[in-house]
């Protein structure tokens, strides 16, 4: 990772550099551009927020800067943090004057004193988080690195600067941060960094449950979630935060017949998912699909390890995590526990051969989410055998064809049936009730089975003798007409 002076300059270039610079210069302040800017510019990763540390006031630094730029009202000044900030277009720049922290047991707020960049820099939670460039002319450019984070770098490594145990205890948060930068980076955490947290993991609990999501879900966008879940896991962090997770792991063994680890194939799942999709819900649908497998195991001496009904179980043990985790109780729930409860059902139609009732079936349950359905299922293929892959994947594609070719012909993904509730309580001078419900299920069930089309009139002549068959009065031949 060797970068010359001159590349470092060339990617330090644009016009908000140019000014802090002169500003900087003009206030006699020693100042660098520093953490996670620095790291993705020697990592060639995107990056959009800039943090800027100087030896002196960062608040009067940003607040000349922002004059300098013209750009007043873009400054936000955050008095109690001493720290401000510039909206720059797409970018956001921190100022931040060096300090120097110190912990007290119970909380991750640190005492906060000024001090100088190493400071600052002892301050970081890691090596490769820890590297300044100097923003002033005369040592423009120049790398300050002096726990040779940008060795760490090359080595993919995730090491804190100073004794673990201690950056752990400080600020428990970064446990979670550890790992997180390294499902992001595909990195590994340096062993003995490893061993400190789980020395620590208990500390989490000072964290607040908001944090712990924020990084679960940037481990869960990362390019291979499993890495980060694989390090919760071996440091004791799951089995805190998400034991439902950890339950899931172990092969059990009776009369020599076992079944899969249902952590490692969960995992897998994931990554699976994670080459496919960005969407945040439908990667945390591939963690909880089989979530209630170990509540619903069970040893049959015929059939082995059985896992009856897990979808449904697993669809309602939804609401308490996603409420204990202080996940969104809303839409974003919902389709989880829609993904979660039909997860199986391509597969067990792909088994039972396919008849167009059971994929009208599937389209109305699934809805506009089909298509994320199958994305699930394709990557809930696990097997290690090539043969059976294929196999699956055939019969999903024709899954897939038939669900087109019905759809088309159909129009069931966002069917709403014909006739309402309403409608036949009025034909039939029905107050609200059962009878209600089950006419409106059998006119469902008839169009869905392809008994009648999906149309009114249809569904009004279907309804009538549904009427009669259970006794309902007849309407007045007159009295309605559509
Ligand atoms: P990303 O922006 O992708 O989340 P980042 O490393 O830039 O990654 P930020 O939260 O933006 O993370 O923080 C910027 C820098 O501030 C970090 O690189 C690190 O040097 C420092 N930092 C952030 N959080 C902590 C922390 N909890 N403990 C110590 N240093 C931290
Ligand atoms: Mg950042």
């Amino acid at each position: 990772m060797e970068f010359s002076n001159k590349e470092i300059r060339r990617k330090l270039q644009g016009k908000i550099f140019e000014v802090i610079t002169e500003t900087a210069d003009k206030m006699g302040l020693e100042t660098y551009v520093i953490g996670g800017y620095v790291r993705d510019i020697f990592l060639n990763r995107p990056s959009k927020d800039i943090d800027v540390v100087c030896v002196g006031s960062g608040v009067a630094l940003a607040q000349a800067v922002a004059e300098r730029l013209k750009k007043k009202k873009f400054l936000t000044v955050f008095k109690t943090y001493g720290t401000a900030q510039i909206k720059y277009g797409e970018v956001e720049v921190e100022f931040v004057g060096a300090r120097k922290e110190s912990y007290t047991r119970d909380s991750r707020n640190p005492i906060v004193e000024d001090g100088t960049l190493q400071d600052d820099q002892n301050r970081r939670d890691f090596t490769i988080n820890a590297l300044a460039l100097c923003l002033n002319k005369d040592r423009y450019g120049t790398l300050i690195d002096p726990f040779n984070g940008l060795q760490d770098m090359e080595a993919l490594r995730i090491c804190t600067p100073l004794n673990p145990d201690i950056t752990f205890s400080d600020d428990p948060l970064r446990m979670m941060r550890a790992v997180r930068f390294a499902s992001q980076l595909g990195f590994f955490v340096d062993p003995d960094t490893f061993d400190a947290i789980e020395r620590n993991r208990e500390r989490i609990h000072i964290i607040s449950q908001e944090r712990i999501v924020d990084e679960l879900n940037k481990i869960v966008l990362s390019p291979a979630p499993s890495v980060g879940f694989d390090l919760l896991e071996k440091t004791g962090l799951l089995n805190i935060i998400l034991p439902e997770l950890t339950a899931l792991k172990g092969i059990e063994t009776k009369v020599g017949i076992g079944h899969k680890d249902n952590f490692a194939h969960t995992l897998k799942v994931l990554d699976n998912i994670a080459k496919k999709t960005d969407n945040l819900w439908l990667r945390w649908a591939a963690v909880f699909h089989d979530i209630a497998k170990p509540a619903t195991k069970r040893f049959d001496p015929k059939l082995g390890w059985t896992f009856h009904n897990h979808n449904y179980v697993g669809e309602k043990m939804i609401p308490n995590i996603f409420k204990r985790m202080k996940f969104p109780l809303n839409e974003k729930m919902k389709y989880v526990q829609k993904m979660v409860s039909l997860h199986m059902r391509p597969s067990m139609l792909s088994d039972e051969g396919i008849t167009d009732s059971a994929i009208r079936r599937l389209l109305f349950d699934a809805g506009d989410d089909i298509d994320d359905l199958m994305t699930l299922c394709e990557a809930d293929i696990t097997s290690k055998n090539p043969e059976k892959v294929r196999k699956y994947l055939n019969n999903f594609q024709i899954v897939r064809q038939k669900l087109k070719d019905i759809e088309e012909k159909d129009r069931i993904r966002n069917f709403q049936p014909p006739i309402s509730g309403e409608d036949i309580m009025q034909i039939f001078n029905l107050t609200p009730g059962r009878e209600v419900g089950q006419l409106k299920t059998s006119i469902k069930d008839a169009i869905l089975d392809g008994i009648i089309p999906n149309e009114y009139d249809a569904a009004y002549l279907y309804l009538l003798k549904k009427g009669e068959t259970m006794g309902l009065i007849k309407p007045d031949k007159n009295a309605f007409k559509n």
